[in-house]
């Protein structure tokens, strides 16, 4: 491994990240850890935390993005998660395609042109149906863990239809059905459905350049996955470390400086 010469946060609304990568622009280490409402000192503690595993006497240049990235202290750039995830996704793969990153709160369709950088994007921050903190909900009302939702939706015999485009009536339509005795992981399926119908619609408006490619930690779904090429017909691609496509991003701008 050769020596981290640049850092990269991702201060998101649910998770905060920080990636290393060497002068070659390669992933060398990473931290990742639910937000905590003192953001400002999480982010401290968890680039110090990176260079004290890395064996680190002073740290290296640190980018930030995410919503909390202007309380990233001592960043040398601050960047937009469009411009981030577009960076890392595209040196992750090679190449570019329409991006969609899910994550916690909000979820964007990026168009990614040459070099890597945006050419068009749609953002959804405003409802909470469409991004994880949908299936976050459905799935506590539930009694499931969130990383399980997937694979039920996948394993699911057959699929309630869920109308509602809202979380909140959402989980009253669900409610209806469990009085209404239907299975559980038909109700699962239905949701992904609805979830994945507001990001395609999303997409559609950027324009679906293949492949599809999924970032963020709703990525990690493999019911998001599937379903998501089901809907748009497109093959769907994953870069490795799909929830660190922004701290990644970012760490290859304070790489070029
Ligand atoms: P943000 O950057 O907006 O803080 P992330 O990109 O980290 O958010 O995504 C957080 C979301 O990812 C949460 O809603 C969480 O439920 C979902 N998530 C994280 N890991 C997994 C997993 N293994 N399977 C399914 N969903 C996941």
């Amino acid at each position: 491994m050769t020596a981290p010469a640049a850092f990269g946060v991702d201060a998101g609304s649910t998770t905060c990240k920080v990636v290393a990568v060497n002068v070659a622009g390669e992933l060398v280490a990473s931290r990742l850890e639910a937000t905590r409402p003192r953001l400002e000192e999480q982010a401290a503690d968890l680039v110090r935390a990176l260079a004290a595993e890395l064996g680190l006497t002073t740290t290296p240049p640190v980018a930030a993005t995410g919503y909390g990235r202007q309380l990233v202290r001592g960043a040398v750039r601050q960047v937009t998660e469009i411009t981030c995830h577009a960076r890392g996704a595209f040196r992750a793969l090679g190449h570019g395609g329409t991006l969609v990153d899910i994550g916690g709160q909000d979820a964007k369709a990026i168009r990614i042109g040459a070099e890597g950088r945006p050419v068009d994007f749609a953002m959804n921050d405003k409802c909470a149906a469409g991004t994880g903190r949908f299936l976050e909900h459905t799935a506590a009302r539930l009694g499931v863990a969130v990383v399980d939702l997937g694979a039920r939706a996948l394993a699911a015999p057959a699929e309630e239809r869920i109308s509602s485009t809202c979380t909140v009536f959402a989980e009253s339509e669900i409610i209806s059905l469990i009085g209404r005795g239907a299975d559980l992981d038909a109700i699962i399926r239905g949701l992904h459905r609805s979830l994945v119908g507001r990001i395609v619609a999303m997409a559609r408006t950027v324009g679906l350049t293949p492949p599809l490619i999924l970032s963020g930690g709703v990525a990690l779904n493999p019911g998001v996955q599937t379903m998501m090429a089901e809907a748009t017909g497109l093959p769907v691609l994953l870069p490795p470390h799909p929830q660190l496509m922004g701290a990644y991003g970012a760490a290859l701008l304070a790489l070029e400086g």
